[in-house]
């Protein structure tokens, strides 16, 4: 059958409407059965189950495979500017619930209690698909990441502006997914002038400077801020290898924390720079001369999978080793390939440490789910000839929340492991 709607609607197959009535905000191109008045990319279309039931407000996205996004289940609500209003207020609202973010920047209870870089939209999770929202003290960097967001830009722009007091906004839409999306790389100041590329950020009474225009993502991990203080609170003491360091998060942590020595290793030349940098920033010896009670700090440019096998020729040993590698498996479909890369360097891993050492390690892939990623670990530890208890398991911090109806939102999972 054939129907006819006023608004550009996309109608489903039958027996398809099922994730939605379970609020689960994706519609798959092989859920559509067919789509009505000519919606252009990024446009909102009223989505039907097959029998004409309305069942949701979403943004039409023809290139990709996840062809809607929707942004309402509740068929009161216009989507328009005080729509995206109300959701940046929420999650603005959330984060300062957790001393993260005051409102507006710089004011207000709670600010800089924690750290003044945060994220303040995380997608989905905050009802925002394809939206993310950093902030990094004054600025904020956006990364717009699907046809929805990409229609709503400027709007969400002055928004953004206008409910964090922000001085300026840039974008750094030039993330890989874009291309599922059919839209080009994009990167640049969005609202605002003159501002640093070079922002200087604090984090549990630490410094980084994140560079927003070239470090990874929106310049920094910050969903692995809580995590950093932990290894910081078991550093005390210890011998630490962080491998994958970017600039240094968990190796400034560790030597804050008191870690006897700490060898840093990623392939990335820029980020192991601005890695020395942060250690003189936080008045930490940059290089390995140990003063009294100076933490012995040491960064090697090189491919974690061939250093650590160097480590096991030469017969090197620690007592803390971090394992942050970047996402192996973006989808399930990458599964098995990552999974033998988790598996080999946290095999290493468990045999460079020494009895009692602690194994931190982390994966942010979301084709890989926590029980799948735990079985991994088991079988490194079991191939290494080692006994290991999990102490300890870690996620993303409250500012990468998971929507209860988004499962796929948790992707960041860690196990603190004793070897025995
Ligand atoms: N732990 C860091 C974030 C790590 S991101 C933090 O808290 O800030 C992953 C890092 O792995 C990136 O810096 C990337 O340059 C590095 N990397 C990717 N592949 C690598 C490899 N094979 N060997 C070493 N480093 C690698």
């Amino acid at each position: 059958m054939r129907y006819t709607f006023d608004m550009p609607t996309l109608l489903l197959k039958p027996g398809r409407e099922k994730s939605l009535l379970r609020r689960h905000p994706w519609i798959f191109s092989g859920a559509v059965e067919q789509i009505t008045g000519n919606p252009q990319p990024g446009e909102t279309v009223e989505v039907r189950d097959a029998q004409g039931n309305w069942l949701a407000r979403a943004a039409y996205s023809p290139a990709s495979q996840i062809r809607a996004r929707v942004w309402t289940f509740d068929p009161q609500e216009a989507v328009d500017a005080d729509f995206f209003r109300r959701r940046i207020s929420a999650a603005l609202k959330q984060r300062a619930v957790f001393g993260l973010s005051p409102l507006p920047v710089g004011e207000g209870p709670g600010a800089r209690a924690v750290s003044d870089a945060m994220r303040l939209i995380h997608a989905e999770s905050d009802g925002l698909p394809g939206l993310v929202v950093d902030r990094y003290g004054e600025i904020l960097v956006l990364q717009s990441l699907t046809a929805g967001c990409e229609f709503w830009r400027e709007t969400l722009a002055d928004l953004l502006l206008e409910q964090t007091g922000a001085a300026a906004l840039y974008e750094r839409s030039d993330a890989d997914v874009r291309e599922l999306e059919g839209l080009p790389p994009r990167a640049g100041l969005l609202r605002g002038s003159n501002i640093e590329s070079r922002i200087t950020i604090s984090e549990y009474g630490l410094k980084f400077i994140v560079n927003i225009q070239t470090g990874h993502k929106t310049g920094f991990y910050l969903d692995q801020r809580a995590n950093r203080r932990r290894v910081g609170e078991l550093a005390q003491g210890r011998d630490a290898l962080n491998c994958f360091c970017y600039t240094g998060g968990f190796s400034i942590h560790a030597a804050a924390g008191g870690a006897k020595s700490v060898l840093s290793v990623d392939t990335s030349g820029e980020a192991l720079s601005l890695g020395r940098e942060n250690a003189l920033l936080n008045g930490i010896k940059a290089d390995s001369v140990s003063t009294g009670s100076t933490t012995i700090l040491d960064w090697l440019e090189a491919d974690v999978f061939t250093a650590l096998r160097k480590f096991r020729d030469q017969n090197r040993s620690w007592d803390l080793i971090i394992l942050d590698p970047p996402k192996f498996a973006p989808t399930a479909a990458q599964a098995e390939k990552a999974a033998r890369g988790y598996k080999d360097i946290n095999r290493l891993a468990f045999k460079l440490l020494r009895p009692g050492g602690i194994l931190v390690t982390f994966s942010c892939s979301g084709g890989i789910d926590a029980a799948l990623f735990q079985k991994i670990v088991a079988s490194a530890a079991l191939d290494a000839g080692v006994e290991a208890q999990i102490v300890e398991y870690l996620a993303q911090g409250p500012d990468h929340p998971v929507s209860v109806h988004f499962p796929e939102g948790a992707y960041l999972k860690g196990l603190v492991c004793v070897r025995g």
